[in-house]
Formats: C-alpha cells, structure tokens, sequence
C-alpha cells in the first residue's frame, strides 16, 4: 500500500531534493543541533503563539490534522478561519514570499477541500512584524505542477543529482555545511 507524503517534505524536495535528504537524515536528532538560530526562534514563537489569541476563539481551528487521498499528502494546517473561510500560515520573520510557502498552503488547502471545507482565501502571517501577505489561489497548472513534483519526488535518485542547476538556492540553504555536492 502506498504511503502519505508529508506536505513539509514535499516542500523540503520543491526547494532541493537534497535537502530533503537531510532533514530525513537529521529529523530524529535534537532540532537545535541543525537548525539555523532564527528557526529555532520561530518554532517557539509559533509555538507560544499557539496559546495566545487564536487558541480562545471558537471561529479558529488550529494544527487540524489533514489528508488528500487524491495526491497522497498529509500534514496539519495551522489556522483555519471558520467565519471568513481563511488559511492562514504564520511564518516567524517572512521577506519573501517563496514558491514553497505557496505550495505549503496549496497542498493544504487542496486537503481541506477534499474533506469538504471551503476555502476563500489563503495567507501568510509574518510574526515578527506582523504583515499578512495574500497568497493567490491555485491555477489548473499550478495544481499540475504540484502533481507532477509528487510524482519526481517518488522517481527521485539521488545519486544522479546535479547541484549546479541549483547553485542560487544553496547561500540561503540551512544544510550548506553539511552537504558536499
Ligand atoms: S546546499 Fe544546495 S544542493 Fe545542498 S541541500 Fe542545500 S540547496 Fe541543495
């Protein structure tokens, strides 16, 4: 039987598939060994911020378990506004926007719709400054795409990966030290 793919790992290969090489490889070590300083931060921040505001409020569902069936993903939403019909994903300190904080809230909003929720808008919520950025629905080709990534990352192989199509991406890679490609 096939298996789920976590939404963050499928982020994780969107970004490098080497990188998700290395979170596999790392995840059961203790988290601040590896992970960059403003990570770690965030991850508390986050994770303070679950106790805050949102937790009292009953239009708020947070850390919702969530599946597709049809792409075979799975993962857990952050926030979900009932009244309004809003994901929202809280970031600790958002610059930019990235192809993989889109594609987080994709994936997750294709899951909700599948177990019958609506969804009206998606964002992003940067802690540290307090911004809300909007993320546009996905296209039929942005839902193509996200299928086929699904699909390169279980034909992925390793042993044939060429880093220099992805030189860019390695100065803002938190596993640079670690990764001799
Ligand atoms: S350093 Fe570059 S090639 Fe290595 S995991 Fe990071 S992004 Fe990928």
């Amino acid at each position: 039987m096939e298996s789920y793919i976590p939404i963050s790992k499928l982020n994780d290969f969107i970004f490098c598939p080497m990188s998700l090489y290395f979170h596999s490889f790392y995840e059961n070590y203790d988290q601040k060994l590896y992970h960059e300083k403003s990570q770690v931060e965030g991850k508390i921040k986050h994770e303070n911020i679950e106790e805050g505001r949102y937790s009292t409020a009953k239009r708020f569902i947070q850390a919702l378990p969530i599946y597709s069936q049809k792409y075979n993903l799975m993962g857990k939403i952050d926030i979900y506004d009932k009244e309004e019909k809003f994901l929202i994903e809280r970031k600790n300190k958002v610059k930019k926007i990235y192809d993989g904080y889109r594609f987080q809230l994709w994936a997750q909003m294709f899951c909700l719709e599948e177990m019958g929720l609506e969804i009206k808008k998606l964002f992003i919520h940067s802690l540290s400054d307090n911004k809300r950025y909007e993320i546009e629905k996905p296209t039929g080709q942005n839902e193509f795409w996200l299928a086929q990534n699904i699909e390169k990352m279980k034909n992925f192989d390793l042993l044939n990966f060429n880093r220099d199509a992805n030189l860019n991406k390695c100065a803002r890679c938190i596993y640079r030290e670690l990764c001799n490609q």
